[in-house]
Formats: C-alpha cells, structure tokens, sequence
C-alpha cells in the first residue's frame, strides 16, 4: 500500500497527514505558519513531514502540497499568495531538498476539490465544478476526469468571474465579480442591509448584534435561519439565489454532471442549497430538455486539502 502525505498550508497553520491510497486519514500534525519567509515556511513543512515519517512502519513515498496563492503552471512556485507574504517561491525546491522526496504543489482550493472528486461528494464524476463559498467564492474545475489549471495555473477562479457589470467593488480591482452576491461576506451585507432597514422584522438578528447592524456576523445568521428565522432565511434566500444564477452560467459554459458547494456559508446545507438549486434551475440554459447537473454539499470538511494534495502526489 502506497503511503503519501498530505500538506496543507493556510494562513494560520500547517496540517500534514499520512493518508492511504483510499484517502483516509492514517496520522495528522500540525504546526503553525511561519509568515513572509519561504525558507521558514519550507522548514516548518519539513519539519512535519519529518515527524510523520518517523512514526511510520511503511515510510510515505511522495508529499503533496496544498497551498494558500497562486502556484505556477510547472507546479513548483508559489507565484502570490498574500496570505503566507509570499511572492515568487521556489517552495517545491526548498520541501524536496529537505525531504528527500518528490513533491507536488498545487493551490489549496483545486486540492480540495480533487479530494471532494475522489473520495467526497463528487466520488465517479468526471465532469465536476467545485465551488467554496467562504469569505469570498473558491472553486475548481474537473474536465474530464482532470483537473483544470490553465495555461498559467489560474483555471478555476470562479468567484471572479463577472456576473454584473458595473456592479460591487470586488478586492480584485474589478466590479461585480460573482463573491460580491454569493459569498459569506454577500450573506454579511445581505443581513446587515435588512437590519437597517427592516429592524423590526430582524430584530432577532438584531438583538443577537447588540442592537447595531454592522454588529451582525455570519455564524449569527446561520443559527437564526437554522432555527427558522424568517429575517435570516430571507438572507439565505438571496445569496442562495446569486449562487443558483452563477451555477447556471458554469452549466451552460461547463455542462458538468455535478457540483460539490462547500465553505462555512454551506454549513447551513439545504437553506442555502435549496433556494440555489431551484434558482439554478429556473435560470440554466436550454432547461426545458437538458438534464440538471446535481448540486451537492462537500463532504469531507476541513481535511478534504490534506486528502486531496496526498492523492495527488500519489498520480
Ligand atoms: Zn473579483
């Protein structure tokens, strides 16, 4: 059985585990992320690597990096990523000379998504879009049973594709970019704006704030919708609706057979995914005879970048 291990490296913290070819799990470990020093950043990732290997009978064969930023097209250099204060680092080179094993590197969101495709919700797709609604809208392509990266590594940014012209400022320099309407950030604004409005009618989400709209933060109004919070499934509503309406659009250019929707927004499952799937629906090209793609929760979580960047080091 060949082992490989899984690394994914974020903003705050490192996970690493050793995972079998079946995509479980076998050991974690973890360490914090040292920032603005790729030298720091490679030794910090050995380090783990190390630890992993030791405890190991059968020792791991490869590792796969997951990480925050864009990775470049030979998949070997962290081109950005704000995130980490990285620009231009050669991180395949520094973790394969510490290690003494091959290394593949590939941005965090595609690696979780391959392991959504593999081993989660995605599992016999080949055709599948993968999308993280987060703070702001991740995702990935799978064409043909491949993931997509484009001629310079940048296939899949989804959140950025322009869904209203002119429309909100987007942190990317555009306007109208699809996070701005489907995102938790979008879920913020939606529930923020109605408390100023209507405070009567959110006055739950209201008193949960202190009183002050821009005191209301996502989680708060997960739990009110949860608990059947007209006001906050209001909230849910609308973005499940910029969702369902960006769906569409990926269906009439992708044709996929499904989509994974993960992220903390998708925490709230069918209250998000119900209004975006039935938006999905109304909105989709050609829906009087093609079939609909299935829109489906992620299901491996917070591990699925460990699992998925493993598989891939594995190929
Ligand atoms: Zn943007």
């Amino acid at each position: 059985m060949a082992l490989t291990i899984g690394v994914d490296i974020g903003g705050t913290k490192i996970a690493a585990g050793v995972v079998d070819p079946e995509g479980r799990i076998l050991r974690h470990a973890k360490a914090p992320t040292p920032r603005g020093d790729g030298e720091l950043l490679a030794e910090a990732v050995a380090g783990l690597v190390r630890e992993l290997r030791e405890s190991d009978r059968e020792p791991p064969t490869a590792v796969g990096i997951g990480t925050a930023g864009f990775v470049d097209e030979a998949r070997s250099r962290i081109v950005l990523a704000g995130n980490l204060g990285l620009s231009d680092d050669p991180v395949r080179e520094r973790i394969a000379r510490r290690t003494d094993l091959p290394v593949v590197v590939e941005n965090d969101a595609n690696a979780a998504a391959w392991a959504e495709v593999r081993f989660g919700a995605g599992r016999g797709c080949r055709d599948a879009v993968v999308v993280t609604l987060g703070t702001g809208v991740g995702g990935a392509l799978i064409v043909d049973g491949e993931l997509r990266r484009g001629r310079f590594g940048a296939a899949g940014e989804i959140g950025h594709y322009r869904m209203v012209p002119f429309g909100r400022r987007c942190a990317c320099g555009n306007q109208g970019c699809w996070e701005q309407y489907a995102s938790g950030s979008a879920l913020v604004a939606e529930a923020r704006a109605l408390a100023a409005a209507e405070p009567v009618s959110a006055a739950r989400l209201l008193e949960a704030a202190g009183g002050d709209p821009e005191g209301i933060e996502g989680p708060e109004v997960t739990r009110a919708a949860r608990e059947g919070d007209p006001a906050a499934l209001r909230c849910f509503a609308a973005v499940g609706e910029w969702v369902g309406q960006g769906l569409a659009d990926l269906a009439a250019i992708l044709d996929p057979e499904c989509f994974v929707v993960g992220g903390g927004v998708s925490a709230a499952g069918e209250i998000l995914l119900k209004p975006a799937r039935e938006a999905y629906a109304r909105a989709v090209t050609g829906k009087a005879t093609r079939r609909l793609a299935d829109v489906r929760p992620a299901e491996l979580g917070g591990e699925a970048g460990i699992i998925g960047a493993a598989d891939l080091a594995l190929r």
